[in-house]
């Protein structure tokens, strides 16, 4: 009883003791706070009021998804060879091949943009430029099946934004070893030829 009496004394007198430090800690601490405050309140914002001021992309911006069409024919660029939807490692693309007399088609093509990892690889594998990514990020939203996007959507958005200029041609050439220079002939074998 006694012990439990003095532990409850001992702890009453710390935390009086520690009281005013405390204060004064606390005190200081806010007084930083709100300098910093102060300082930020002159300072020129680095945000912007999204989405009435847009900033502007950096050159390589990669952003969201879309399908392109043909610029000289006016076609749908997808043949519908489905290689994007086997390489995509979280399977959020989907496509249906509709086969044709000269050229096939993509039937259907959905794409959960919602649970895309923006890995880039089906536009890498898209033999026809396809599927690219637009330099923007604009589709925010709240409801998620806004992000469920059609074969219709997804060429819209293609038509919407500006093309980034990363397009599986050009990555698969980026990717590709330089050629080895041509091997020199021995030089006696040069000599021989000459000699003839
Ligand atoms: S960017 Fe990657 S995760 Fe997104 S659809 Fe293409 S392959 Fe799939
Ligand atoms: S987007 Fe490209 S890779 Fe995907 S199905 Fe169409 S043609 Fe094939």
């Amino acid at each position: 009883m006694d012990k439990r009496r003095g532990d409850k004394r001992l702890g009453n007198r710390q935390l009086g003791q520690s009281f005013w430090p405390d204060l004064g800690n606390l005190l200081s601490a806010v007084k930083r706070a709100m300098w910093i405050t102060l300082l930020n309140l002159f300072r020129k914002p680095v945000t912007v009021h999204y989405p009435t001021v847009k900033r502007v992309y950096p050159d390589r911006f990669r952003g969201v998804l879309a399908l392109t069409y043909d610029k000289e024919t006016a076609e749908e660029n997808c043949i519908g060879c489905r290689l994007c939807e086997f390489i995509c490692p979280p399977q959020v693309i989907k496509v249906e091949m509709l086969k044709a007399e000269k050229r096939n088609f993509a039937k259907t093509f959905t794409l959960e943009l919602y649970a895309c990892e923006f890995c880039e690889l089906c536009v890498q594998v898209c033999p026809t430029d396809a599927i690219i990514m637009m330099k923007s990020f604009d589709l925010a939203t709240g409801d998620r099946r806004e992000l469920l996007l059609d074969k219709d959507r997804l060429h819209t958005i293609g038509l919407q934004f500006e093309p980034s200029w990363a397009t599986g041609t050009s990555l698969r050439g980026m990717q590709t070893p330089p050629k080895a220079p041509a091997a020199e002939a021995p030089a006696d074998a040069k000599a021989e030829v000459k000699a003839e």
